[in-house]
Order: structure tokens, then sequence, then C-alpha cells
């Protein structure tokens, strides 16, 4: 059944906007998307390392944007290492633009209106609210957020990365760098991609210096220059990544809504949030459909999204204040200590990349086992 009338605008088609898109689609509501890019995806903001877990729940046949599988982390301090090691594979690496083509594909089969290259501005915000929901999926510097005055994100991370054309012996494993000394609020990575890319990169807090001349001086730490070499990167650039929840994400009264990096919805321990921007967007879509049931109010969509992924957030954020009140000493002694108690071990089998409510659970179930 289509719902007479009822319209929703989403603007943003990256993930979240696709995902929620086809999801209103497929409730029977009319949608558009639009987006500024005149290609979907690109330029490439970075390779998504997504839990396989979390990749199910968003409901996307990704199997055609997969570029390597990832069994394990080395996450290492300045004098220590941790290695997570999985019998099962536990990660995709996605290349983020055919990712997004296969969103657009679905959300359109579903019925979504795309338009691409179209810059949405305020006068049309304002046009488009007149006659429906406006949905907000424009990323952390949200013109939607900005032009209804949706408030701040109040902490937002600057990365830089490159791509090079390298191969790395151990594909399988990705590895994270921690040394709040060096990358203040979260860390550096090296994360094999397709067969021949590597994707080095770092993020740090905005307000802790420049990205650009971290990941320079990452580059020639011994460890980063044996691997690199003379190499040149074949792509680079740089990004923001929201640490925060935004305090309010949905406006019933004035039909506006914010969903992915718009609302904040990411998670802060790693910066990663297409996993909890597609639950969002699927929340949001769900929400939109009851709405025009008549069974819920349009403001019923953050209750929503908190009940499902708020402690979760609230978990990854507390494991992202403990490390940035650590020093470089202090990131040593918590893996040597983690090492020590068999953290390790612990989540080579129990581990969870997006709920980390899910390893508690597990970690009190054996213990009382
Ligand atoms: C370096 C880096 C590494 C990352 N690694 C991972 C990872 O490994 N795993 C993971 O899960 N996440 C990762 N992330 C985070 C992930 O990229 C984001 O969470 C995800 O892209 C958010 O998707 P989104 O759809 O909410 O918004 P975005 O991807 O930000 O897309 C917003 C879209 O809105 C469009 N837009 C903006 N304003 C307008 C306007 N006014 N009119 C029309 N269109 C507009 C933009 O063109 C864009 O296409 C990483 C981010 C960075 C920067």
């Amino acid at each position: 059944m289509f719902f007479l009338g009822k319209q929703v605008h989403v603007i943003g088609a990256a993930t979240a906007g696709l995902v929620a898109a086809k999801r209103i689609a497929q409730r029977g509501i009319a949608v558009n998307v639009y987006d500024q890019k005149a290609v979907l995806g690109h330029p490439v903001r970075a390779s998504g390392i997504l839990s396989i877990s979390g990749l199910s729940t968003l409901g996307v046949n990704y199997s055609s944007a997969i570029t390597n599988t990832l069994y394990g982390a080395n996450i290492h301090s300045a004098t220590k290492t941790m290695r997570i090691l999985s019998s099962k594979p536990i990660a995709h690496v996605l290349d983020r633009k055919r990712l997004n083509e296969v969103c657009r594909d679905e959300a359109e089969v579903a019925g979504a209106s795309v338009t691409v290259g179209k810059r949405v501005s305020g006068a049309e915000l304002e046009r488009m609210r007149a006659c429906g929901i406006v949905v907000g999926a424009d990323g952390a510097v949200s013109t939607v957020a900005k032009h209804f005055s949706l408030g701040e994100i109040n902490r937002m991370l600057i990365t830089y990365k490159a791509e090079f054309n390298i191969q790395v012996p151990d594909r399988n494993v990705v590895d994270l760098f921690f040394d709040n000394g060096k990358y203040p609020g979260l860390f550096a990575w090296l994360c094999p991609n397709a067969q021949d890319l590597l994707e080095v990169g770092v993020g740090i807090d905005s307000t802790s210096g420049n990205a650009k001349r971290t990941f320079e001086a990452f580059l020639r730490e011994p460890q980063i220059s044996s691997i690199i070499g003379k190499n040149r990167p074949v792509s680079e650039g740089a990004s923001v990544i929201p640490m925060t929840l935004r305090k309010r994400f949905v406006d019933g009264k004035r039909r506006i809504m914010l969903i992915g990096d718009a609302a904040g919805q990411v998670k802060p321990t790693t910066g990663g949030g297409i996993v909890f921007g597609g639950n969002g967007a699927i929340i949001a879509a769900d929400t939109i459909h009851d709405y025009y049931e008549g069974t819920a109010k349009l403001d019923e969509y953050q209750k929503r999204f908190l009940g499902a992924y708020g402690l979760d957030l609230k978990l990854h954020s507390m494991i992202n204040r403990l490390y940035s009140s650590l020093g470089t000493r202090g990131v040593g002694t918590m893996i040597e200590a983690c090492n020590m108690l068999g953290v390790d071990k612990f989540l080579s089998i129990y581990g969870d990349m997006d709920r980390p409510s899910l390893v508690l659970r597990r970690f009190f179930l054996r213990s009382l086992a």
C-alpha cells in the first residue's frame, strides 16, 4: 500500500541515507534522496571495516563490495602488543564506493528516487519540510542540523589517511596503534584493503593539532617507514568523525530527523559509524511508517534508537574516555595487563566489535559457569 500524499526527503545518499530510503520505500512511502556528489561514494572517505555480525543487521547485499576479510587485530602501544585473533572471519573490508552503488540500486528497486549532483540549500529544506518529512543523512557537518538549529556535536575527530600500492604478508589482520601522546582521542591504523592496497591513517581529537602533520610523523616511525619504503600514496585526504551523539536528533513538531553521522551515531572507540548509522536509518524509517499509520510520534525515533543502542554507545564512550585519560606509558601498562589477564584470548573467542554489552554479558555468563 502507498500512503497518498506522504512524502519523505532524504538529504545525503551515502549508506545511512540509502538504507533509510530503501526501508521507507519498502514501507510504501514516497521517498526522494538527494546528494551533492555527482558520483556517489567518491571521493572515498576511507575503506570500511565492518563486523560481519553488524553488516548482517543492515539488510544490504554487500558481497560484491568485499575487498578483504579480517580475522583479528594487532593492538600496539609504544612498547607492547596485544593480538586478538579469531579462528573465524570477524569483519570485512568493503569498497565504500561499491557499497554505495549497491545501496543505491537496492533503494531504487524498492521505489526510492535518487538525485545526484544536487546540493540542498536551506531554502529548499523549508520547501521540502512544508510537504513532508526531512531526513538529514548529510554527514557530521550536517546542513539539515545547522539550518534547523538541532544543536552541535560536542566532540569531533579529524582524520588523515592515504592508500599505498603495497602488499603486506598478514592480509587478514588490521594493525591499530594506540599512543595517546601521539594520537590523542583515537589511534593510527594500517588496514590491508584490496590485494595490493594498504590504507594508512591517523585520527586525533580536533582540538589536539594537525592530522596531516601527525600522519606524516606516523609514516616516519621506523616500524611504518620499513613497510611504506619509498612508495607514494595513490590517494589521500582528510575527513571528520563525530564522537558523540547529537543531543537531539529528531524534532517531531517540525518533522525533521537526523540519521548516521549527522546524528553522531558512531562508535567513539574506533570512529566506525556504518553499522550504528545504518541501524539508526532503519529505526527512523520504521518510525516514519508508524507516524503515517498514526501509531507513533516522530519523536519516538530518538527513544527507540537509544533503547536499542544507547548502552553500547555509552560503553564505547567510557572505553574511549579511559584511553584518553592515559598517557603513553599508561596505554602500554593497560595492554600488558590485558595480556596477563588473558583478555586477548577472551576477546579472540567472545569479542564483538560493535556491542560491548554483549561481551560483558558473555564475560559474566562465563564467570558464573
Ligand atoms: C578515515 C575514516 C575511516 C573510517 N573507517 C570506518 C570503518 O572502518 N568502519 C565504519 O563503520 N565507519 C568508518 N568511518 C565512518 C564512516 O565513514 C561514517 O560513519 C559513514 O560514512 C557515515 O555515513 P553517513 O551516510 O551518515 O554520512 P556520510 O558518509 O558522511 O555521507 C553524507 C552524504 O551527504 C551528502 N551531503 C552533505 N550535505 C549535503 C547537502 N546539503 N545536499 C546534498 N547532499 C549533501 C554528502 O555528499 C555525502 O554523500 C570512517 C570515517 C573516516 C573519516
